[in-house]
């Protein structure tokens, strides 16, 4: 399972097999999102091997296709999921349901009911609350399992104000309330473990901050009682480089950093990466069909769209772009939009790109996280068709939707 030789910390588009892309593209069509698993393994493995001692989960949320699922069991790794979809798509994908972990936040009855019942056959089953109200509901439905209390830091990292999630008070058990809540725990449940996940998008220079969060992480566990933990998940929010510019996060600085600032702990450490394992396992394959010399640039409309990938217009997120066709044409400053009227749908403003012509093929990098997780048929449009590559072989994880798919659930 571990290679000897250490994956690469970062794949850069033009680290792809572009002749390869094109003619994925030409067998497929566009758009489609591009999967591939052995990176999705090598990303497991590399961030695992960081953290000798801790054990590593997947956040499902990020991509919960069946084949990436299947990767990161296969990579050694279990899986922490934040809905029942995820549970049960985790279990389709060959889980074992006792190494699940459940994160519910405000959670619908039908999740709280599911993960009861999965408990109820699978005791190692863990479920983690970030409000004694949860606790409450899963004593009336019969559930006394293992439980790991969620705590809000009461400080957040992240990349934006929307994933900063540990100074919101949407997130966790307020930090002075966490011991009360413990011994509520300890009344009726097993108390397995605290958590926290403290943002999203931490990179090497965004550590110290990181860490002051996770200090406090370790300083509850130890007030609970760190020796009757099994664990201490201080969560997931590990960046990875969208910028061609920017550094790959330096996974043995944040071992130690993190290490020493959990401080020392009778329990075992967990994470819980998600963007991390598949961010760079996965692009966007798109292609140009409209040229456009405007006043103040050259508009480069595309077949992609926002419904395809909405990070750049929810988040204002930056992705690298490279002409798969040409990249060795001249570089030209270009604005790459897709077909939804608003604003909003465009991926790159002023960009210097290979000059693209029509038809020319496109590659949106870093896509394999939060990319068609978020995908969506704004504008009627059938979502995108997904080929996973593993083994060296590519074949279809998910095929394109039809306009039949787009109106199946009308009446
Ligand atoms: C989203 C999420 C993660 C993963 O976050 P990344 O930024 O993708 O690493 C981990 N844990 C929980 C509870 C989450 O909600």
């Amino acid at each position: 399972m571990t290679d000897n030789a250490e994956s690469p910390a970062v794949r850069r588009l033009d680290d792809w097999d572009l002749e390869r892309l094109e003619s994925l593209a030409t067998e497929y069509e566009t758009p489609l999102y591009v999967m591939d698993c052995d990176r999705v393994k090598a990303n497991y493995t590399r961030f695992s091997n960081a953290f000798p001692d801790a054990h590593v989960m997947y956040a499902a949320k990020a991509h919960t296709g069946k084949a990436v699922l299947e990767a990161v069991l296969e990579a050694g790794g279990t899986i922490e999921c934040a809905a029942w979809g995820e549970l049960q798509r985790s279990i389709e994908a060959g889980a074992d349901p006792n190494e699940l972990q459940y994160t519910a936040v405000n959670p619908p009855a039908h999740d709280l009911d599911y993960a009861t019942e999965l408990g109820a056959e699978n005791p190692e089953l863990t479920i983690t609350i970030g409000a004694l109200d949860t606790l409450e509901r899963l004593n009336e439905r019969g559930y006394d399992g293992r439980i790991a209390i969620r705590i809000n830091p009461g400080i957040g990292t992240g990349h934006h104000e929307k994933v900063a999630t540990g100074a919101d008070a949407k997130f966790g058990i307020p930090y002075e309330r966490v011991p009360e809540v413990a011994d509520r725990v300890r009344e009726d449940f097993e108390l397995v473990g605290i958590h926290a996940h403290a943002g999203s998008g931490v990179l090497t220079d965004d550590l110290e901050d990181h860490c002051r969060a996770i200090e406090r992480v370790g300083d509850m566990a130890r007030r609970v009682g760190d020796d009757e933990l099994e664990f201490v998940d201080i969560g997931g929010g590990y960046g990875v480089p969208y910028r061609e510019d920017e550094a790959p996060l330096d996974l043995a600085k944040t071992s130690d950093m993190v290490r020493d600032a959990v401080g020392d702990l009778e329990a075992q450490l967990k994470l819980e990466p998600g963007r991390y394992i598949v961010a760079d396992a996965g692009l966007i394959l798109t292609e140009v069909n409209t040229i456009k010399e405007a006043p103040d640039t050259t508009v480069v409309g595309v077949d992609a769209s926002l419904s395809t990938l909405i990070r750049p217009a929810m988040f204002g997120s930056y992705h690298p772009m490279l002409n798969v066709s040409a990249p060795d044409r001249e570089p030209l400053e270009v604005t790459v939009g897709g077909p939804v009227c608003t604003s909003a749908d465009v991926f790159a403003h002023d960009r210097p790109i290979a000059r693209p012509e029509r038809n020319d093929i496109l590659a949106i990098g870093n896509a394999g996280s939060y990319g068609y997780e978020l995908a969506n048929q704004f504008h009627s449009q059938p979502k995108p068709a997904e080929v996973v590559l593993e083994d060296g072989e590519a074949r279809i994880g998910r095929r394109r939707e039809t306009l039949e798919d787009v109106t199946r659930l009308e009446q």
